[in-house]
């Protein structure tokens, strides 16, 4: 692509409210606004379902109850992020599994190695990644993977679990590289907000590759506001803008994303339901 390419322009005014979406990755309580706020403003604007993350063992409880009891809309996952990688423990595995039948807990994550800020060392983010990969592949759920610098780690313990444990890449900002690779083991990749970023062009290419049943979208809110809200603090209506662009990426009507993203969640996160 050439150097002046111009990011896909994002066309609030465009979005069909008829159409309907997923964020399958966010973090409900970290917004800025209330919850119930948020998420009937995305309603509104077709954002009908959402996946709030479970990151750290304090926050476990509280997204267990947003998504088996206070909203209908909402599912969740529980995991240790890879930040947090010092507070994973045999008690929060423990935790984790007695749960795993919970109303609408649909996935194990965040889990993974973030490099960019080494919050904990980097031997405890690969044990307690590859420890949670485990527990993913007993439980039979799928997983969300945060990766940040950390490719050829990532990509060794992808290559581990390929055809045992499946799941998704979340906010995917890595190399193609590392997306071959993902895809290659069986991995989807989903994609954030960064996508709309003047310098994202290399991501940009990524997306362009990525096949579409293999793809999903996401706003991990409150971070990574997409353009043209960038700087905001972000709310899952947010994907929409999200959405836009990575249809133009890949030539494809709205239409046509909204039903292969709702399609490609359903199979992955297969006790999401209807
Ligand atoms: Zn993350
Ligand atoms: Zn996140």
């Amino acid at each position: 692509m050439s150097q002046n390419q111009a990011a896909p322009t994002s066309k609030p005014d465009a979005v069909d409210p008829s159409l309907r979406w997923i964020d399958i990755h966010l973090h409900l309580n970290m917004l800025k606004t209330d919850a119930d706020a948020a998420l009937a403003s995305a309603a509104s604007q077709g954002v009908t379902r959402v996946i709030t993350i479970g990151t750290e063992p304090k926050d476990h409880p509280l997204v267990l109850d947003w998504a088996a009891r206070r909203f209908p809309q909402v599912a969740c996952t529980l995991g240790v992020h890879p930040h947090e990688a010092t507070l994973w423990s045999k008690e929060v595995r423990q935790f984790i599994f007695d749960h795993r039948q919970a109303k609408g807990l649909v996935a194990v994550g965040e889990i993974g190695l973030d490099y960019y800020y080494n919050n904990s060392p980097q031997d405890v983010q690969i044990a307690a990644f590859r420890e949670q990969m485990q527990l993913a592949e007993e439980l039979d759920l799928p997983v969300q993977i945060h990766t940040r610098d950390a490719d050829a780690d990532t990509a060794k313990i992808l290559r581990e679990y390929s055809g045992r444990v499946r799941g998704l890449l979340h906010c995917f900002t890595s190399s193609a590289e590392l997306a071959r690779e993902a895809l290659d083991c069986g991995f989807d990749l989903s994609f954030s907000g960064v996508v709309t970023f003047k310098n994202a062009q290399a991501l940009r290419e990524v997306v362009r590759e990525v096949p579409l049943d293999r793809l999903h979208v996401e706003t991990d809110a409150p971070f990574l506001a997409p353009v043209p809200k960038r700087g905001q603090s972000n709310v899952p209506e947010f994907v929409l803008h999200t959405a836009q662009a990575v249809a133009e990426l890949k030539s494809v009507t709205l239409a046509e994303l909204s039903r292969q993203t709702l399609a490609n969640a359903s199979r992955l996160f297969t006790r999401l339901g209807s």
